[in-house]
């Protein structure tokens, strides 16, 4: 079929069952003699088809009723601006731990409608590691993480403890990708379009208690009490992207769920991770104990040999290993639906590259 393997971050690879699954039901959803492109987002199938998703959504990541799940638009960074706008509702104020790109630019956006205190920080070392101490105040709205960072390679393996102040986090590179508490957070935002399906989507999971205290002039399409309310209906939402991560909700869960990928992510990522640590070619700088299950970051010693890599892994079926231009070097994200296969067809071709460039 000549698929090759994709280790883009984003958008990036999706199961194969899923996109043959789309396949299938592209012209004719179901009997409606229509694709799910085509019908009204009001209509009786695409009810199901939304409320289907959200309910394994909910299923897959153990969420309570006290959370409202919201399907926008805009990706996550325009969660970096409604996260404020909808949550200043007191001090004006948060807490960030700036552990990357992402984290920089949330907290550039917060600073449009009120302060953005920086509570730690790894930009000290390139953001390669993830800082342990915090300095949170009690006299913020929320504290906000980037849970995984794409592009340096690094996530939070535990959360820190905000108290009563809820925590928010950027999930966008890893959210499903291994077990954790929804509770613990406040608001937990990922754009669909590494872990999930297509870009397009953008979800939130926010504990309704935080919703309605936006800030006065918040438009209607960005308050999220208005998504709350419709059921993500206010306007056409992204309804093609949204049946797409339903069918990858139901290929997670048909295998057993997070807890299953977990393993599987783990398996993957040690595959990887063991390899660069014997390597005397390739190199992955960030601390140890932080480093991501979905983002791999390496470098060759030089830049002709990185060049080289991209460009002989390319012939080889292994494509979008280039890091990201703030990074350089290679990046191979290993999301949910990379087949262990893939990793470890990566790692034999590393292998091959190392000897063959001594
Ligand atoms: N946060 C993180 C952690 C990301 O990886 C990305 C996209 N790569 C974004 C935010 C921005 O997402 P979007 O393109 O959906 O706005």
């Amino acid at each position: 079929m000549n698929r090759v393997y994709n280790f883009s971050a984003g958008p990036s690879i999706l199961p194969e069952s899923v996109l043959a699954k789309a396949a299938e039901e592209m012209l004719n959803y179901n009997g409606t003699g229509m694709s799910v492109m085509e019908m009204s987002h009001r209509s009786k199938a695409y009810t199901s088809i939304i409320e289907n998703a959200e309910s394994l959504l909910r299923k897959l990541m153990k969420i309570d009723d006290s959370y409202s799940i919201l399907f926008v638009q805009g990706g996550a960074s325009t969660q970096f601006s409604m996260i404020p706008m909808n949550l200043f509702s007191k001090y004006k104020k948060a807490d960030f731990i700036n552990t990357g790109n992402w984290s920089k630019k949330a907290i550039s956006e917060a600073k449009l409608f009120g302060a953005a205190n920086v509570a730690a920080s790894s930009e000290d070392s390139n953001f390669t590691y993830i800082p342990e101490e915090y300095n949170l105040s009690q006299e913020v709205d929320y504290v906000h993480i980037t849970s995984n960072n794409t592009l340096e390679g690094t996530r939070f393996v535990t959360f820190p403890d905000t108290g009563n102040v809820p925590l928010v986090a950027d999930m966008s590179s890893e959210i499903m990708s291994r077990e954790m508490d929804v509770n613990k957070f406040g608001l937990i935002y990922a754009g669909a379009q590494k872990n999930l399906g297509p870009a397009g989507l953008t979800i939130v999971i926010v504990k309704t208690d935080l919703i309605g205290k936006h800030l006065e002039n918040t438009p209607t399409m960005l308050r999220y009490e208005t998504h709350a309310k419709e059921k993500s209906l206010y306007n056409t939402p992204p309804c093609y992207s949204i049946y797409v991560a339903g069918l990858v909700f139901k290929w997670l869960d048909d295998m057993g769920g997070v807890k299953t990928i977990e393993k599987i992510n783990n398996e993957k990522a040690a595959i990887l991770y063991n390899f660069l640590d014997e390597s005397k070619m390739f190199l992955n700088k960030v601390n140890r104990k932080d480093r991501s299950l979905m983002n791999v970051p390496f470098t060759a010693p030089t830049d002709e040999l990185n060049e080289k890599f991209i460009k002989e892994a390319e012939q080889a079926g292994l494509c979008t290993l280039r890091g990201h231009r703030l990074i350089g070097g290679m990046r191979a994200s290993i999301y949910n639906a990379m087949p262990v296969e893939g990793v470890i067809k990566l790692v034999d071709f590393m292998k091959k590259f190392e000897l063959e460039n001594k």
